[in-house]
């Protein structure tokens, strides 16, 4: 038997007609014709409001749910939707399916988005090894095919392949820290610690690179002498070597590099501003991302990686804050991140009076004893 809304409506209609007219019918004046009326048009009544509820409020509902759940069948997530109807009975079952719908839409388009970022990190990773590979090789096969008997030719070829096979340590260690950061296993090691003497030490560490380009290194005007914050000062340390390094490596001779920070109530803001050629608008967004560089061939002659501002975004997020640029062509970039504020050390004074005395095992110093007589 097929149900459906007519053959509802129907059945109902007649049983409401039945029941109307026998219970007219009981009345004492009641006559055929009154009767006949009260049956035609409490069924025809009845059939009209059963046929337009199970019509559009119910079956309506149910059809679409049928549909719903056909399209999720057919892996159609994107256009399961549930419809915002004034009044629905069902609006619950409707609305279940279609979050269920867009949870599993979401699902998909990250795996798919994940197997992009595989495919393209492969590929990445294919080329950035292929480049000191190639060129190693190609200095040790020359050496063998007999370039090794000329012995100018010999120092400079080992020390080319030692440049490459340099740039690949470089690089499979980057490649390291970035997978162990990304998989949790570095865990973060906080501390309260001054970032001016971690700073100090990363511009004594750098000294003999600026000297080489003439860079001078140097702090912004009045900033307090000690700048507290709580975070891993080993990786901190990487991140500002990462920073002052590439500020260095991507100005011309001559430039400088500025240090700023600007203490707010709960965190320092840390700036690391160079006077170089700056980084395009359409690049900016995207240098944090791995192996991108503004230009390929000049970031790999100063032997980048390509990994160092990927690295930086990772440590400064462990933190819970991000790490951001702006950059003026011809003027220069400053690139920032904020760190929360740390306590200072306390040193206590201890007062004499509070160190007990003659207690047993009191260590306290030879103390004047009150005379006892
Ligand atoms: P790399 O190992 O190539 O230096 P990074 O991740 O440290 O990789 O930097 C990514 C790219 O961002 C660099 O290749 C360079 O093009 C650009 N870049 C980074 N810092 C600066 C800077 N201070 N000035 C101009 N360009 C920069």
């Amino acid at each position: 038997m097929i149900v459906n809304s007519r053959g509802i409506a129907l059945i109902l209609a007649v049983l409401i007609a039945v029941i109307t007219t026998s219970c007219v019918s009981l009345t004492p004046n009641a006559q055929g014709s009154t009767l006949l009326v009260t049956a035609l048009v409490s069924c025809l009544a009845s059939y009209l409001v059963v046929f337009i509820t199970l019509e559009f409020f119910f079956f309506k509902e149910v059809n679409r749910i049928t549909h719903m759940l056909d399209e999720l069948e057919q892996g159609e997530y994107e256009t399961v939707s549930a419809q915002q109807r004034f009044f629905n009975p069902l609006k619950s079952i409707n609305k279940d399916i279609s979050t269920y719908a867009n949870i599993k839409q979401r699902e998909i388009d990250e795996l798919k988005r994940l197997e992009a970022f595989r495919r393209e990190f492969i590929a990445d990773i294919s080329h950035e090894l292929k480049t000191p590979i190639f060129a190693a090789q190609g200095f040790v096969h020359t050496l063998l095919d007999g370039a090794v008997k000329d012995k100018s030719v010999r120092m400079k070829f080992l020390k080319k392949a030692a440049k490459s096979l340099d740039g690949l340590d470089r690089l499979v260690q980057d490649l390291l820290t970035i997978s162990q950061m990304e998989k949790g296993e570095i865990k973060m090691n906080f501390e309260d610690f001054d970032l001016k003497m971690l700073i100090d030490e990363v511009f004594e560490q750098m000294e003999g690179k600026s000297e080489k380009r003439a860079t001078t290194l140097r702090y912004a005007p009045n900033l307090p002498e000690t700048v507290y914050v709580h975070a891993d000062y080993q990786r901190i340390y990487q991140v500002m070597t990462n920073l002052v390094s590439n500020a260095i490596k991507y100005t011309p001779d001559n430039s400088e590099v500025e240090v700023d920070i600007e203490v707010q109530k709960e965190a320092a803001v840390i700036f690391v501003k160079d006077n170089g050629p700056g980084i395009p608008p359409e690049h900016l967004r995207r240098v944090f991302e791995r192996f991108y560089r503004v230009e390929k061939s000049r970031s790999k002659d100063k032997g980048g990686t390509g990994l160092g501002l990927a690295i930086v975004k990772h440590i400064i997020e462990a933190h819970g804050y991000s790490v951001s640029v702006t950059s003026a062509m011809n003027k220069g970039s400053v690139f920032s991140f904020k760190l929360p504020l740390g306590q200072a050390p306390v040193f206590h004074d201890m007062p004499l009076k509070a160190i007990p005395q003659n207690e047993p095992g009191s260590t306290a110093p030879d103390a004047e004893q009150p005379n006892a007589s």
